[in-house]
């Protein structure tokens, strides 16, 4: 029997089961199918994988009733301490740091990892009456026209949709079958994630330390996983020339451990890696549209980012919660959710500000990736001039929030 619904998502990746979840919370008809079976996604293991959620993210996740079946209590980041450093040397003391309380919030955002937050959206997914769940499943499109969409999925099922959305990430085949175009930017540089334990408490305190060959991030994590040599610990995304990234990923855990020791510094003692440690290469990559006939892309589908600001992730929450906004809008007053007016209407919202996002990450890459000697002088100099500049500092904190 074909399944009727509003809104069908392909592709249940971290952006698209939180826009089905938020859809099916407000009571929208919607489907989601995944090539991959969900529960395995949930590793039991901890692996050392971490989203930093802003605080812009955050109402999403709630509403769509995923904050609350987090498995473990996600960090707050208070603190964001901003510097210029080179490995095995302090940080330069022309700093910048932003504290949520100076901004009237709690915090910037939160550390969840990625593992807990499969945890949730595997727990709320089957949860909801008006979502149906295919995984593991493909999805065929029949048709997609002006009246709607047809799909026949690996498993015979056939669904009817007003709108379809591709959230299959970056390589999405619904975005490639619609001949949507693709920018891409390569930075010859490899982004290293993963997790580790240390002596000193964090303070719930994030540190951007910008290297010569990238940035280095450590984040605060709640606590460290079980058997851990020291009883703090904290996420780090370190992006590094293609060949020392492949060389520190060569190494042994103690030997990248003395290598993480070198960036982080000495603020919070000994450090030891904890969980796996993982390695991608950094591609900027944005979608020429976001849209086509009865087609809406969502999250690493429609755009790819430099990890330096921590927004990737966030960009897609931005997106489903747009889009989860205009479907009910537009079912509310008893209109078509996958309607050409809709579509433009998340495009406009949506990509002017992701296209932004992009050029800024772009530009601080390119601004402290530099190490030549004066322009790092002046960066150090305008760190330390934007730290005395209220209202600038006070527009980084709000870009910071997402
Ligand atoms: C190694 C690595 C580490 C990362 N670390 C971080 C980090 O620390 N912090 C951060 O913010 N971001 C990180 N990112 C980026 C982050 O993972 C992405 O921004 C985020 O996963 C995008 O979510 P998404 O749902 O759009 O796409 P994806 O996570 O790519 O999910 C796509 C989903 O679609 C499914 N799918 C694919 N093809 C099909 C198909 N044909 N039919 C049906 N289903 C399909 C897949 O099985 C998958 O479940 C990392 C990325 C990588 C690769």
């Amino acid at each position: 029997m074909t399944l009727d619904v509003s809104v069908a998502v392909v592709g249940a990746g971290p952006v698209g089961a939180t826009l089905a979840t938020a859809l099916a919370a407000r009571g929208i008809r919607a489907a989601v199918i995944d090539a991959a079976p969900l529960p395995p996604m949930e590793m039991p293991e901890f692996d050392g994988r971490c989203y930093a959620i802003s605080r812009g993210s955050r109402p999403l996740l709630e509403d769509a009733g995923i904050w609350e079946h987090l498995p473990e209590p996600p960090c707050p980041i208070e603190t964001i301490q901003v510097a210029d450093g080179e490995p095995g040397r302090p940080p330069s003391r022309l700093g910048l740091t932003f504290r949520a309380a100076e901004t009237d919030v709690d915090a910037f955002g939160w550390m969840v990892e990625a593992r807990s937050l499969r945890v949730a959206l595997n727990a709320r997914l089957p949860a909801l009456p008006s979502l149906s769940v295919f995984a593991p499943a493909t999805a065929q499109v029949l048709e997609r026209g002006p009246d709607g969409v047809r799909l026949r999925l690996s498993t015979g099922q056939e669904i009817t949709a007003r709108l379809l959305v591709a959230a299959e990430g970056r390589a999405s085949p619904l975005r490639r079958a619609a001949g949507i175009a693709v920018d891409r930017l390569d930075y010859h540089r490899m982004g290293m994630v993963g997790a580790f334990a240390h002596e000193y408490p964090h303070g719930n305190q994030a540190l951007e330390m910008f290297l010569p060959n990238g940035p280095f991030a450590q984040l605060p994590l709640a606590e460290p996983p079980a058997g851990s040599p020291f009883p703090h610990a904290s996420a780090f995304v370190w992006s590094d020339r293609t060949a020392i990234a492949q060389r520190m990923m060569a190494l042994d855990d103690a030997a990248f451990s003395r290598e993480l020791a070198r960036r982080v510094g000495d603020a919070l003692g000994q450090v030891a890696l904890v969980g796996r440690r993982w390695a991608y290469p950094l591609k900027a990559m944005h979608a020429a549209r976001y849209t086509a006939e009865r087609l809406a892309l969502v999250g690493d589908a429609a755009h790819g980012i430099h990890p330096i600001a921590g927004q990737g992730l966030n960009l897609g929450f931005h997106d489903a919660t747009s889009l989860a906004a205009l479907v009910a809008e537009a079912l509310d007053a008893g209109e078509d959710p996958g309607s050409p007016a809709l579509l433009a209407r998340y495009q406009a919202a949506r990509r002017p500000k992701t296209v932004a996002m992009l050029g800024a990450t772009h530009a601080l890459e390119r601004l402290f990736g530099n190490s030549f000697g004066p322009i790092r002088l002046a960066r150090r100099l305008g760190i330390a001039a934007v730290d005395r500049i209220g209202p600038l500092k006070q527009a980084f904190a709000r870009a910071a929030m997402g």
